[in-house]
Formats: C-alpha cells, sequence, structure tokens
C-alpha cells in the first residue's frame, strides 16, 4: 500500500510594505543611497521608538540631538562652509525619508538647514558665510526663520510690521514674530524686518540667546506637528550689528522669497515623506488585522484605499522627482516650487485620511502611528504659504494676470 506524503502548505510570506513602488531611490548614485539608508536606519531604530510619547507631550526629543548631529547632514545640499553638499534629488529624499517616520522631526531639520542655513547661504555675505554655516552644519548652532507676524501670515510680502531701523553701525529691531518653529529653544534667528528707511524688507541674523530685549514664549495647544517648538518672538529695541544683516542679496522681500522656492519645494518632499509613512503602517495594519476570520487587507474595500493611497504617492513622488531636475538645471521657478507644495499637500490629506479610515477606531490611536501623521499633514498644508497662497502664484504664473489682492 502506497503511503501517502501529506506537504504541510507554509502561508506564503507577506509583501513588506513598501512607498517606493516605482523605486524611486534606485536613481541616486551608490554613495548618496547609502547616506538615505543610514538615514532611514537613524529614523527607524533612534527617533520611531520614541516619537509618539514625544508627540503627545508636545515635546522636543533633546535627548537624540546628540546621535542626530553624528549624521553629519545638516546643510546637505550646500558645497564648501562645513556642509555635506550634495545633489537636490539626495536633499529631497532625505527630507522624504526624515518625514516618512516623522513629520515634526523633518520640519525641526528643514526649518534649521534649509530655512535658517539657507538664508544665510543664499543673501549672506562671504564672511557671513564663513563666520554662521560651519557651526551650523555641525549642529552645534541650531537655527530658526522669523517671518509670519501674529497679524500677518499670507500677506508678509507687503504687510510686514516689524521694523528695523538703522543707528550708525546697529540696526534696532522691534515687532513680533509668530509660528516661529524651533524658536523657543535655538541659538540664531533668522529675522525678516521692513528698514524703515527705504521701505524694504531685509533679513538680519540675530544671536537670540544673547540680545537683549529678544525674547520668545513657546506656542501652546497644537494638534499637529507637535513635537515642533513653535514660538512667538517679541522684539523690544534689539540692537544687532550692521555685520549681521544679511547683505550679499538684494536687501529686499525678494531675498526671503527666494529662500522659500527651494523650502517650499522641500515641504512636498515632506509630506510626500508623510504619506509614505501613513500608507505603510495602514497597509502593515491591514495585513494583520483580522475581521469576519480574515485580513482586512483581503477584502477588496480596503484594497481599494490602499491602491488609492498608492497612487497619490507615486503621483507626487513623479512630479517632485521632476522638479528636483529643474532645480539641478538652475531653472525652478516659484510657480514650478507652488505647484509641487500645492499637489502633493492636497492630495496628502487624502492619503492620510484614507489610511485612518482603513484602520478604523486605531486609526485615530496615536500608537498606531497613523494618527500622528494624520494630523501632521494638516499643518504642512498651511505653513511655507498656505494652498491658497501656492495656487494664486501658480494662477499669475499660467494666466498673466495677478489675483493676488
Ligand atoms: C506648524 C507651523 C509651523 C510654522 N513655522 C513657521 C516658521 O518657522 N517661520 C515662519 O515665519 N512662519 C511659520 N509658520 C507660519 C506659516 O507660514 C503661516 O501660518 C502661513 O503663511 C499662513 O499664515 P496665517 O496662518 O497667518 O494665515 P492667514 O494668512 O491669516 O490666512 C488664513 C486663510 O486665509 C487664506 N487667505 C489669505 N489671503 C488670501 C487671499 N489673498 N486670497 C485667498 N485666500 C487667502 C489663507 O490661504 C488661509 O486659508 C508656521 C505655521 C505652522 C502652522
Amino acid at each position: 500500500m502506497a503511503t501517502e506524503r501529506k506537504e504541510i502548505k507554509q502561508p506564503k510570506p507577506l509583501p513588506a510594505p513598501n512607498a517606493d513602488f516605482y523605486e524611486f531611490a534606485a536613481d541616486l548614485p551608490a554613495e548618496e543611497l547609502a547616506i538615505i539608508n543610514r538615514v532611514r536606519e537613524y529614523m527607524e531604530t533612534k527617533v520611531q521608538p520614541i516619537i509618539n510619547k514625544y508627540w503627545v507631550e508636545d515635546s522636543f526629543p533633546f535627548e537624540l540631538l546628540p546621535s542626530f548631529k553624528e549624521l553629519g547632514i545638516a546643510g546637505s545640499g550646500i558645497d564648501g562652509y562645513g556642509c555635506p553638499g550634495g545633489s537636490p534629488l539626495l536633499v529631497g529624499l532625505m527630507a522624504m525619508e526624515i518625514a516618512r517616520t516623522d513629520t515634526s522631526f523633518a520640519t525641526f531639520f528643514g526649518v534649521h538647514s534649509g530655512l535658517a542655513m539657507g538664508s544665510i547661504y543664499l543673501n549672506g555675505t562671504e564672511e557671513q558665510k564663513q563666520k554662521w554655516l560651519p557651526p551650523m552644519a555641525r549642529m552645534e548652532k541650531i537655527g530658526c526663520f522669523g517671518l509670519t507676524e501674529p497679524l500677518v501670515g499670507s500677506g508678509t510680502a507687503g504687510g510686514m510690521t516689524t521694523t528695523a531701523k538703522r543707528e550708525g553701525d546697529t540696526w534696532i529691531l522691534n515687532g513680533q514674530k509668530r509660528w516661529i518653529g524651533n524658536a523657543p529653544w535655538c541659538d540664531i534667528s533668522i529675522i525678516w524686518a521692513r528698514d524703515v528707511a527705504d521701505n524694504q524688507v531685509k533679513g538680519f541674523i540675530v544671536e537670540n540667546k544673547t540680545t537683549p530685549g529678544f525674547s520668545v514664549e513657546k506656542m501652546q495647544n497644537k494638534i499637529a506637528l507637535k513635537v515642533v517648538q513653535n514660538g512667538q518672538i517679541t522684539m523690544d529695541n534689539c540692537r544687532v550689528p550692521d555685520a549681521n544683516r544679511l547683505a550679499g542679496a538684494t536687501g529686499t522681500f525678494r531675498d526671503a522669497a527666494h529662500v522659500l522656492r527651494g523650502t517650499r519645494h522641500l515641504s512636498a518632499w515632506e509630506i510626500t515623506g508623510t504619506q509614505m509613512g501613513a500608507y505603510e503602517n495602514a497597509l502593515k495594519y491591514a495585513q494583520e488585522r483580522l475581521q469576519f476570520g480574515k485580513p482586512i487587507g483581503s477584502f477588496q474595500l480596503i484594497q481599494e484605499l490602499l491602491a488609492k493611497m498608492l497612487g497619490n504617492i507615486v503621483a507626487c513622488q513623479c512630479m517632485i522627482a521632476r522638479t528636483v531636475q529643474l532645480e539641478a538645471e538652475g531653472k525652478l521657478s516659484d510657480a514650478h516650487a507652488a505647484l509641487a507644495k500645492a499637489f502633493c499637500t492636497s492630495k496628502a490629506r487624502e492619503t492620510v485620511s484614507w489610511a485612518r479610515e482603513s484602520m478604523g477606531g486605531n486609526g485615530i490611536l496615536v500608537d498606531y502611528n497613523v494618527a500622528r501623521h494624520f494630523a501632521d499633514a494638516e499643518a504642512i498644508y498651511s505653513y511655507e504659504g498656505t494652498y491658497q497662497m501656492q495656487t494664486l502664484i501658480i494662477g499669475k504664473a499660467i494666466t498673466g494676470f495677478s489675483a493676488f489682492v
């Protein structure tokens, strides 16, 4: 009698969640890919395990700063001045990778490396770059960027109320700034103020910890990007030497706009990372969570949500892949950056809400790593120029008519 050999069928291993569906990072040269992999490992092993606790507590994980500095990535994209350099694609992928784990951490880094260091790099004199960029690249000095005011947000170009008055070799700054990321604890504030003599907006490097009259109140009760410490700055006759005025560019609002063009574009990368994090966590949950005796990921309606999320993510990745090419060719315009920011942030609101929805009740619990992305996407939709402001920039470029009021 023939003996029957029954094979025990092992369940097929499930695909690991991977939001890089079109193998986006594969275009990087090996040495840049190694940097991205190092950043990813850092975010997954050091940041992910503790970030929900800090997010809930509204506090910044200072315990991470010594190890984060070791990555040596501050000032990426800037050549010289102790900065690591790197291609626009590398800089974008880095922002995306950090936000994939935590959008607050990406914002803290973006404010320091993009907005503050970028202001000095693009608008500073040679001496200012030599003096300030190396310690900022080593993250011995952390920076912030003070443009928005309590009464003037979208309208800062024409309506800025903070004033700068020159007295000999000194400038006297008066006014308030609101929403300023990193301000409650950083060392260097880039402050934009209106010169009372020529009515133009100029940038100043303020050593905020040692400048009398400079005070910061931490903003409380945010529901998004809770790890980033935002501050309301008050300047009461702050005296800043003329050597600290960003004098390497036009001395007008165009200097701030120049910085924002690059960082808006980076916000599009960040928000794409936010979507990737939400999608990957939702997919993992769908593979594990059982209802009616089956993984919810086997239900058609859940698969539809996941496929729609991935479609949004890939659309954003393809768009920003092109914008970095334009940037590398020196062709990235304000309207190009505005379209990337407007499109990616509006798609992100869909993606994170589908991720949340696909997880049922657990989608609103921070512990499941989607609720944080869900909330944080709201802030990016509005910061560095709201969706409406980006739309007006695009509208003006394509129609030839300015609809700004
Ligand atoms: C988490 C977070 C971090 C931030 N970090 C910084 C920072 O580090 N440094 C900094 O300087 N700023 C920062 N900001 C400020 C941010 O850039 C502003 O919130 C943003 O520019 C919008 O300004 P507002 O909030 O004053 O809104 P408002 O300008 O008051 O706008 C309110 C609404 O009106 C709409 N609106 C305004 N004008 C028009 C118009 N002409 N046509 C149509 N719609 C219009 C807007 O789109 C928006 O929907 C941050 C903000 C947030 C939320």
